[in-house]
């Protein structure tokens, strides 16, 4: 018998990578990649009660609530049916949301088989988060650094003009890392807990974080 895709949690601080190395993995292994961040994103352009709720929180420097983000997954799970092969990033963040994803998972016959925690310095993810760019047109990201455009300002795909991010300003990055620290880290001890931990270290390329992935997660 072939054996379910698994389903598997990306978290980290911000900045780690999450994002590239969840899509490269799901583009490597035939999985779905569930991005919050984008889902929130998403959820903020549709114009909904729900997006401006969370586009103030992130305004303030602050995650989106609790509830909000459990009601955007919800919405998710029951758009695309299956809950296998799923490579979520950027959720869960507090154990509540912890609680709730496998709850939501098992009432759909699913469940997580491998949590990924990326980790690197603050001052390496610093670095990382105030040179992210954004494309105003077509909201695809460049970075400074890492992912330069062919040409300065200008998006590669749709020629629209790219903006820094509106909330990657050093000081919101830092009290996002706060926050990050303080909710995120109990995630830790409760992934260890049920044996499904795994730590790969973020601070190097884009290719060796993914070869350290591939590494942990073993088979194909
Ligand atoms: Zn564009």
């Amino acid at each position: 018998m072939v054996k379910a895709p698994d389903n598997i949690v990306f978290f980290g601080p911000p900045g780690v990578g999450k994002g590239v190395q969840a899509s490269g993995l799901s583009a490597r292994r035939g999985l779905v990649h569930f991005s919050m961040g984008d889902a929130l994103r998403g959820e903020i352009a549709e114009g909904t009660e729900l997006g401006s709720q969370i586009e103030e929180a992130l305004a303030r420097g602050e995650f989106a609530s609790d509830e909000a983000v459990l009601a955007v997954l919800e919405k998710h799970l029951d758009r695309h049916g299956p809950v296998t092969g799923l490579v979520l990033d950027g959720f869960p963040r507090t154990l509540v949301q912890a609680d709730k994803l496998e709850q939501l998972l098992r009432e759909r016959g699913g469940e997580i088989s491998r949590v990924l925690l990326l980790d690197a310095e603050s001052e390496v993810l610093l670095e990382r988060l105030t040179g992210r760019l954004l494309c105003v047109e077509c909201t695809r990201t460049f970075h400074k650094v890492f992912r330069p455009p062919e040409r300065s300002g200008v998006c590669d795909e749709c020629g629209g003009e790219l903006s820094r991010r509106k909330d990657d300003s050093e000081e919101i990055q830092l009290e996002r890392l706060d926050t990050y620290r303080h909710l995120t880290k109990p995630l830790e001890g409760f992934y260890r807990d049920r044996g499904v931990l795994e730590i790969i270290d973020g601070s190097g390329s884009i290719e060796d974080v993914a070869g350290l992935i591939d590494r942990s997660l073993g088979g194909n």
